[in-house]
């Protein structure tokens, strides 16, 4: 083809080429989404991880790729591996999406049933159907657009992952043991989403975390509340005390030694207060907690919850003095913050706020690291250009993620040159991981069309 890439007219001619496709992604959508992939043998055989895994490799194959693999990785999962050899000195990009997906919960609460791809009101629903499922065939669909039109102009790697919703971590121990599997210049995580449907976005920060068990005692056993409550040191009433103490009056958490963390800002896309609200399901008259700009509270400052608490259930209870009582509290740790660092002051701060010399002992129950992607990189500037093509009148914008990727600080950490892109289908009206999960196939067709826009521009940076 004579014409240059980048001119309308070849933008026009993928435009085309994805709007084409879209029929096919839904019939191949609704294949993946027949498998019952959820990475838990208690709750599906694991044949359905297998045959989802047997899909993939097999849809690499016939566009070409080599070297397919189905890779067993540490914690007994798949993930599935192909290279698409480029044009000679292009550069690299590594496509990462997930085929397992969430357990569907409660089944009666589907309108259609989990594993059937429906369409509904101009969506496709089904478990998996942004979340990431949609995800492998916005990567096919990218690949198959450029394949049709002059070719795939660089190096394409595809991992696509067993058991990300379980968090067992195999692929990142695989990814460590061969660090060479997944050098690539480029990386496209195409695991988040949209701020909102027709926001084209691209996620560049996430949050670490760390969890801790807190175990307080005080007695040598339960005491009866009427012969010795009011002198009795209560350990659920000292555990109490001390979960209070990393909130101040506002509802933002405290935690001594992380002051300057707990005042950081977000610059980037604002999250507006009733669109949280609306997201949040936050019920009429109720206040949200914390001080600065909404997106300032969930993507760049620490965020305690108090995830469980080990004590006696309403039903049942009788009049104790409680003798111990255990809280699982995270700790959300904004990029900049060392995890261990936050985890030993999160440690120090309960520590020092058990009244009554209570007996505290404190377990860590595991973290990992915050994430935070280079935006001035050429990467970034060719998605930018790639996503105002494909999202006409609108500009890319920045957003952060509260939650955590754990594969996305494996790979900054093996890969630190390489130029790491979160994007997806994971809008908030998709559900993920709730029931009643659904696709846009708008969403589907632009991203699409972004990530075979971006990967031409790349091929030049
Ligand atoms: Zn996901």
């Amino acid at each position: 083809m004579s014409q240059s890439p980048t001119s309308p007219t070849g933008q026009a001619e993928l435009a085309a080429a994805v709007a084409g496709l879209m029929p096919r992604a839904k019939a191949e959508l609704a294949e993946l989404v027949s498998f019952r992939s959820v990475a838990d043998p208690r709750q599906f055989p694991v044949e359905e991880c297998e045959k989802a895994a047997r899909w993939v490799a097999d849809a690499l194959r016939a566009e070409g790729f080599t070297d397919v693999a189905v890779l067993d990785t540490p914690d007994g999962t798949q993930s599935v591996y192909g290279v698409l050899p480029g044009p000679e000195g292009a550069p690299t990009v590594l496509l990462y999406a997930h085929y397992d997906v969430q357990p569907p919960l409660d089944e009666d609460a589907w309108v259609s049933p989990p594993f059937e791809l429906t369409e509904r009101d101009g969506r496709w629903y089904g478990r998996g159907a942004a979340d990431c499922k949609g995800g492998l065939l916005m990567h096919l669909t990218a690949l198959r657009a450029l394949a049709a039109n002059g070719g795939v102009p660089v190096t394409v790697k595809v991992i696509a992952e067993g058991s990300e919703e379980q968090g067992t971590g195999g692929l990142e121990r695989y990814a460590e043991a061969h660090p060479e599997l997944l050098t690539a210049d480029a990386i496209v995580i195409g695991d988040t989403g949209n701020f909102r449907v027709g926001l084209p976005t691209v996620t560049a920060t996430l949050r670490g975390m760390t969890m801790v068990e807190v175990a307080v005692r005080t007695l040598g056993g339960n005491l009866h509340s009427g012969q010795f409550g009011g002198a009795a040191p209560d350990a659920l009433a000292a555990l109490i005390r001390m979960l209070d103490s990393l909130r101040d009056e506002t509802g933002a958490t405290v935690v001594r030694g992380l002051e300057a963390e707990a005042a950081q800002n977000w610059e980037g896309l604002q999250y507006g207060e009733p669109d949280f609200r609306s997201d949040a399901k936050v019920l009429d008259g109720v206040g949200l907690i914390g001080t600065g700009t909404v997106a300032d509270r969930v993507w760049a400052r620490p965020a305690v919850t108090v995830l469980g608490i080990d004590c006696p259930p309403v039903v049942g209870a009788t009049p104790s003095v409680q003798a111990a009582a255990t809280a699982l509290v995270s700790l959300r740790v904004p990029p900049g913050l060392d995890a261990a660092r936050a985890e030993e002051a999160l440690t120090a701060h309960l520590t020092a706020a058990a009244p009554w010399g209570a007996q505290v002992e404190i377990t860590s129950r595991g973290q990992g690291q915050a994430f935070r992607a280079d935006t001035s990189s050429p990467a970034y500037a060719a998605m930018a250009a790639a996503m105002s093509a494909a999202y006409p009148g609108e500009q890319m914008q920045i957003a952060g993620q509260g939650g955590s990727i754990p594969l996305c600080n494996t790979l900054a950490t093996l890969y630190p040159e390489a130029e790491i892109l979160l994007i997806g289908l994971s809008e908030p009206e998709a559900q993920i991981h709730a029931v009643n999960e659904s696709v846009s196939p708008e969403e589907l067709e632009r991203l699409s069309l972004a990530e075979a826009l971006f990967l031409r521009s790349y091929a030049k940076r």
